[in-house]
């Protein structure tokens, strides 16, 4: 399936493109973003491209229903949160997505799923199926067996695997920050990078912890690992905010560029 997706310049040719959103996107006061992001999915859909959204959120989606002001500190409280969440989230895509007739379909899947090979096979023929059947597949981790995600990365490993799996020709991992930097952007000195060459060491790059504040778990450095490893599968990653999707999916000259291995 994988169409050669040189550069920023070719996403409009993307036929199937695997797009990721983090929790602190999508939840608390950004639950408002979820509009704006599916209309930039729906309008990718509309002209035939097969789109997957694999999307954090079940935790911080299911907080305010736990009376929880905090994002729970122990694991079994951030499972029942998500339990709690991820129905309530993805009722939320739904909402938004009937404003254009999308269907969308709740994949949960865990990293262990995608390397056993019974499991890897039925997950592949489901999502082929569904991306068949102009469904939209809405991805996340299926919290209730694992917890890789809640711990190392709000779902960035989950979507290179997704990507993999499906042979995506573009994935786009969406934060809070518009591209990836030198060090933290808000550190004195930091400088954007536009384009990481396959197997760029990114010698010299310094990433922040994610601090504790905030309800997502991933990083810049968790997003850079997911996308290598997308990258090294012949997947490019755009990196960008999630306030710039329309204009990522349409090519803008932003975010951050992974270019994939050579085929
Ligand atoms: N699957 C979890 C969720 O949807 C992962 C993200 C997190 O750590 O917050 O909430």
């Amino acid at each position: 399936m994988t169409d050669l997706i040189a550069s920023r310049a070719d996403i409009p040719t993307a036929k199937r493109i695997v797009v990721k959103v983090g929790s602190s996107s999508i939840s608390g006061e950004n639950v408002g973003q979820i509009a704006p992001l599916v209309d930039a999915l729906a309008t990718v859909w509309q002209r035939g491209a097969e789109v997957v959204l694999v999307s954090s959120g079940a935790i911080a989606t299911g907080m305010p229903h736990l009376k929880l002001d905090a994002r729970p500190t122990d694991l079994a409280t951030q499972q029942a949160a998500a339990a709690v969440g991820q129905n309530l989230l993805i009722f939320r895509y739904q909402e938004s997505l009937d404003r254009y007739g999308i269907v969308a379909g709740q994949v949960l899947l865990t990293a262990g799923d995608l390397e056993n090979p019974t499991h890897r096979s039925n997950a592949q023929r489901a999502m082929e199926r569904l991306l068949g059947l102009r469904i939209l597949p809405i991805v996340n981790e299926n919290d209730t067996v694992a917890t890789h995600e809640i711990r190392f990365g709000d779902n960035d490993r989950l979507a290179a695997l997704v990507s993999q799996l499906v042979h995506a020709d573009l994935l786009v991992l969406l934060s809070d920050v518009d591209a990836l930097y030198t060090r933290p952007p808000q550190e004195p000195g930091a400088v954007r990078i536009d384009d990481v060459p396959f197997d760029d060491a990114l010698a010299g790059v310094t990433f922040g912890d994610i601090g504790s504040a905030g309800v997502g778990t991933g990083g810049a450095g968790t997003k850079v690992a997911a996308a290598k490893l997308a990258a090294a599968s012949g997947t490019p990653v755009l990196l960008t905010a999630t306030h710039l999707v329309a204009e990522a999916l349409n090519g803008a000259a932003i975010g951050t560029w992974f270019a994939p291995a050579p085929s």
